[in-house]
């Protein structure tokens, strides 16, 4: 079965969000397979934000994500990254479509809410990243 990685950033931990969010990815079907509340390291946001690092905004976006503690979560289910992706909305909330998390949570490129995998070899790279073999299907 396919899985995702899924993320809660810190604005939507900070805003009381994360229930919600896992709960939306519950009721659509997926099995949440493993669920942590984390302070990630510099170490970790450089390696799972690697393709990022040339980005004029990459230092801000390393800044924001450890402002605070994040949920990290895995999903497993059909279609598990595709349809994370739509459920998360664009990337900007600006453009995203109305009843997809980001629309629904965020106004703000730089604060858009929650990460989710962008294919499946990232998936697996992520779940490993930020789970190693902690995981049970
Ligand atoms: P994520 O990896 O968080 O799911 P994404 O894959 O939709 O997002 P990426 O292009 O990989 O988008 O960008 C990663 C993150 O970097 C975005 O979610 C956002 O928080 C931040 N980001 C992207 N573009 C900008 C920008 N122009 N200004 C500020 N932050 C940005």
């Amino acid at each position: 079965q396919e899985r995702s990685f899924i993320m809660v950033k810190p604005d939507g931990v900070e805003r009381g969000l994360v229930g919600e969010i896992v709960s939306r990815f519950e009721k659509r079907g997926f099995k949440i397979l493993a669920l942590q509340l984390i302070h990630p390291s510099a170490e970790l946001l450089q390696e799972h934000y690697k393709d990022l690092a040339d980005k004029p905004f990459f230092p801000k976006l390393l800044a924001y994500m450890q402002s605070g503690p994040v949920a990290a979560f895995v999903i497993q289910g059909k279609g598990a990254v595709k349809i994370g992706r739509v459920m998360l909305g664009a990337t900007n909330p600006q453009d995203s479509a109305p009843g997809t998390i980001r629309a629904d949570f965020a106004l703000d490129i730089g604060k858009n809410v929650c990460h989710g995998s962008d294919s499946v070899e990232s998936a697996e790279r992520e779940v490993a990243l930020w789970f190693g073999d902690n995981i049970k299907s």
